[in-house]
């Protein structure tokens, strides 16, 4: 048997690890390493003042609290770094039609028989006239409604954060450096490869434009849409996926707060994209997303603009991407995540959950003492696509199935082809309204039948478990779960109180 350190097609052990970018994606990775093998690696982090990062990117969902989790972070004092709020869900306004609105909680419905999800209960009492809306039965839909936010015990609050994105990269650094990370300030202008041996093809160095030359043994590329290594270098494709996501570009701008902070994204629909309006403590972020075939930059600006609150404290600026995802976002000795690896939109706020879940898998997946391993590799892009896979279906669902008819974007949207793995979820829940989640997605069932619903699709029949349940039974069931709900919603502090008290600073007083 050969002996696995003279193996001449392994590589050596990665002990050198070098992150190209201090986005959010770069200090997250630099973060989630340094905690693991900070003592064992040596980590270095580039990032660029003169380039600066993309500045949006605020909204998140609650599996950040994972990542968080394993840094060991404590809420309060990220809230107060950050201007953090809570988020409770996103108000889909005008999505599925002109004036009809709907919220794509992160709570539980109702509950759950082992053989069919309670929206079959529900669908029975909606034809029997005992049902109110779907979203009367979710305790996080409801608070949120009412701005009323609390933590509760067990868990019973399901939510995540709105945040400021350049405190969040500063407050990660602060974690990182006393963990090992070595930042360093500079414009990356080239990189070197191996030309031999069996690193041939692999990334041996970056050098800046001070001339300075930092060799490593694995790259992070976070270096954000410019996709410096794993593109330039790697020459990695990106798979487009644009003929369903229409939208291509963004204009963002910050306003000042000037009412209270509600738990909750708001997503208007624009006759050719969409707004977002994300309340921070210190301030608003807002900006639209659309598509540049059918809106031009001004109109979109203008749209933008007519439809913020209080006085905007930048200049807005549009930023240009594409629907796409690299089709191996791991490629020899470099990784890419962040805006490096491929951006949907920004309508579920999956990119800051799909960093972490880099991070956590190539932490899982870090190369052994054997080196970097081509099945490691393998392994790791197999799961990446998986996942983005999942997450592109339901973003197009949003667009796919609505009923708009007031602009071409719309009418558009809801004639294209879709993904037959999209397409056959819908089937199945319009038929029989059943959702099942398939292994790795992000996105659970209630998510699927919220926005199902919330775009217009009642599902033809239901289970006929929830017929067992006579008419008396029937309403006893639903009308506890509303009662509950809206026991536990009365009791609850507004949302704007409990975050002041939690976290707030005074830096966070509103402009008059
Ligand atoms: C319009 C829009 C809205 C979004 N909203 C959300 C949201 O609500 N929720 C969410 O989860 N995600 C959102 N995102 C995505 C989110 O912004 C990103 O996932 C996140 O900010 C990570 O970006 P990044 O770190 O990959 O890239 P960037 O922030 O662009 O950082 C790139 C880094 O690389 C450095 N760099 C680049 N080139 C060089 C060089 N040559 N030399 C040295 N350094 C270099 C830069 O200085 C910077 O530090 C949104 C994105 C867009 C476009």
């Amino acid at each position: 048997m050969q002996d696995q350190n003279k193996n001449p097609n392994k590589r050596p052990p990665v002990r050198r690890v070098v992150i190209c970018g201090g986005g959010t994606a770069g200090w997250m990775v630099a973060a989630g390493i340094a905690k693991v093998l900070g003592k064992r690696l040596d980590i270095k982090l580039i990032e660029s003042d003169e380039i600066g990062t993309v500045g949006v990117g605020e909204a998140t969902i609650p599996t950040l609290m994972n990542f968080h989790n394993l840094l060991e972070i404590n809420e309060q004092e990220f809230m107060a770094e950050t201007q953090a709020t809570f988020k409770l869900g996103i108000s889909f306004e005008e999505w599925r039609n002109v004036k009809e609105n709907y919220i794509h909680s992160f709570g539980f419905t109702g509950t759950d028989h082992w053989t069919a999800g309670f929206q079959h209960f529900w669908h029975k009492g909606v034809e029997r006239g005992l049902a109110g809306d779907y979203g009367d039965y979710c305790l996080e839909l409801k608070a949120s409604l009412e701005h009323r936010f609390a933590h509760l015990p067990n868990n019973g609050m399901n939510y995540a954060y709105h945040l400021d994105a350049s405190r969040y990269a500063k407050y990660l650094r602060r974690l990182s450096e006393p963990r090992g990370v070595q930042r360093i300030e500079g414009k990356i202008v080239r990189y070197t490869k191996h030309e031999e041996g069996n690193m041939r093809g692999d990334v041996r160095s970056i050098v800046l434009e001070s001339g300075q030359e930092i060799e490593g043994d694995l790259f992070i590329d976070c270096t954000g849409f410019r996709g410096l290594l794993i593109g330039d270098a790697m020459e990695e494709t990106m798979e487009d996926w644009s003929q369903w996501l229409f939208c291509d570009r963004a204009i963002a701008v910050q306003t000042e707060a000037v009412a209270d902070a509600v738990p909750l994204t708001r997503s208007m629909a624009h006759q050719a994209g969409w707004q977002w309006r994300i309340p921070l403590q210190h301030r608003v972020g807002n900006g639209i997303v659309y598509s540049s075939r059918y809106l031009d930059d001004d109109t979109a600006q203008k749209q933008l603009l007519r439809n913020v609150e209080g006085r905007t404290l930048i200049t807005p600026r549009v930023i240009k991407f594409k629907p796409c995802q690299r089709r191996q976002t791991w490629k020899g000795n470099v990784v890419a995540i962040g805006l490096s690896s491929g951006f949907l939109e920004p309508i579920e706020s999956t990119s800051i959950h799909l960093i972490q879940r880099s991070v956590v898998r190539l932490m899982q997946m870090f190369p052994t003492t054997g080196g970097i391993s081509q099945s490691d590799i393998d392994e790791y892009n197999a799961q990446c696509n998986s996942e983005i896979n999942h997450i592109r279906d339901f973003i197009i669902l949003h667009y796919h199935v609505n009923n708009r008819t007031d602009s071409q974007f719309w009418i558009d949207c809801r004639e294209m082809s879709i993904p037959a793995s999209l397409q056959h979820r819908i089937d199945l829940f319009r038929e029989t309204g059943r959702v099942f989640r398939v292994p790795n997605e992000l996105f659970a069932e209630n998510s699927w039948i919220q926005v199902m619903l919330g775009q217009g699709i009642m599902p033809a029949s239901h289970h006929q478990a929830a017929d067992l349940m006579g008419d008396e039974e029937l309403k006893h069931f639903l009308g506890n779960i509303k009662a509950s709900v809206d026991r536990t919603v009365v009791q609850l502090p507004t949302h704007e109180a409990y975050v002041r008290r939690y976290c707030g600073r005074p830096e966070s007083v509103k402009a008059a």
